[in-house]
């Protein structure tokens, strides 16, 4: 199989901020390529390069079989873009919007309308076709924008962040869409902060931290280098939350974490709900109240926690000090 996307060594220099450090990538043609790193990373910064809207200081991309450098226009002639911030004409009607890009594709005005329809229906608009998308939820405004980069039917299509600020309901819907998208045999590059939507919709992951790539995988190989589920229990003594630890040990699949301060004792295992039960019956039967337990799947959190050795708050916490502000948002959403 080709790659439909290749990059080789990109790096790009914002003054003394190296936003990119040297990426490679390669995106076997049809497949989807989960690009996944916190607020800052350099995830935008990557699509904008393959895109040509901006060009790296160093290195060279390939999409589709085209020089991202020397012919940014035949790149452009077989990509679609959804970028982070949904670009729609909030006076224009979702069916106007489309067939409007339609035209400026050299489309007929039949077949314009025609392919507007049509996406309008796969992508669940088809009731709000003639109402300006100044009156769409967020979620409808982002499918009509994913919509409008389909239009041309490209070969490529890079989505970023496609559900970051949707609530839950309006992420599923979108995830949905996605996946019946790839299923016709596009390539999709798509950038997120939720490892469970790389989870959902990539074949392949690419982890980046700081412009770096620090770790790539299926979604599987991943998790297990995080280590799976966790049992999270806070115990209402600090006193008890060693021996709650020694007790629950035996159920764990690796050494529990215990934070004495917070009360917490953190245990990776697998199992799922019947590792639950066994450990409140042990904790039960020793006497041990809890305050708070619950089963944990990892998150990027904890992806971050294990690749980099340092929390996500952390990266969060230098971000915020840069004035990077919506990570505050974006992981309590993670949370979810
Ligand atoms: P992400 O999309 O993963 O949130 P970006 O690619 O937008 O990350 O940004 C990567 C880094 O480059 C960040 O540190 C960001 O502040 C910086 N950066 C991005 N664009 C610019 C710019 N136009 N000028 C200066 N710094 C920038
Ligand atoms: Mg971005």
């Amino acid at each position: 199989m080709t790659d439909a996307i290749t990059a080789t060594g990109l790096v790009k220099r914002y003054g003394s901020v190296t936003a990119l450090g040297g990426v490679d990538l390669a995106v076997p043609t049809g497949s989807v390529l989960g690009l996944l790193g916190p607020n800052g990373a350099g995830k935008t910064t990557i699509v904008r390069i393959l895109a040509t809207l901006l060009r790296p200081d160093e290195g060279s991309a390939h999409v589709a079989g085209v020089d991202v450098l020397t012919d940014p226009r035949g790149v452009r002639r077989r990509i679609g873009l959804s970028g982070q911030y949904a670009a729609v004409d909030e006076y224009l009607t979702g069916f106007e919007n489309l067939t409007m890009i339609g035209r400026l594709y050299h489309l007929g005005r039949r077949e314009a309308r025609e392919r507007a329809r049509r996406l309008l229906a796969d992508f669940r608009l088809e009731d709000a076709a003639d109402r300006p998308s100044r009156t769409y939820s967020g979620g409808m405004r982002r499918r009509l924008d994913l919509a409008g980069a389909l239009v041309a039917d490209p070969p490529v299509l890079f989505l970023d962040e496609p559900t970051t600020g949707l609530d839950p309901r309006g992420r599923t819907d979108m995830w949905e869409v996605i996946q019946t998208l790839v299923a016709g045999g596009t390539t999709l590059l798509l950038t997120t902060q939720y490892l469970e939507e790389a989870d959902v919709l990539a074949d392949s992951i690419v982890v980046i931290d700081h412009g770096r790539i620090i770790a790539q995988g299926t979604a599987d190989q991943l998790k297990a280098q995080v280590g799976g589920e966790r049992l999270e229990i806070t115990v209402t003594d600090a006193a008890r939350v060693a021996e709650a630890s020694a007790l629950l040990a035996p159920l764990g699949v690796g050494a529990p974490v215990v934070d004495a301060h917070r009360r917490s004792l953190l245990v990776p295992v697998s199992g799922g709900a019947s590792v639950l039960v066994d450990a409140l019956r042990r904790l039960d039967g020793a006497g041990i109240t809890i305050d708070d337990v619950g089963l944990r799947r990892p998150t990027l959190d904890d992806v971050f926690l294990t690749l980099t050795g340092r929390p996500a708050e952390e990266v969060e916490a230098e971000l915020e000090a840069a004035g990077t502000g919506r990570a505050g948002r974006a992981r309590k959403e993670a949370r979810r």
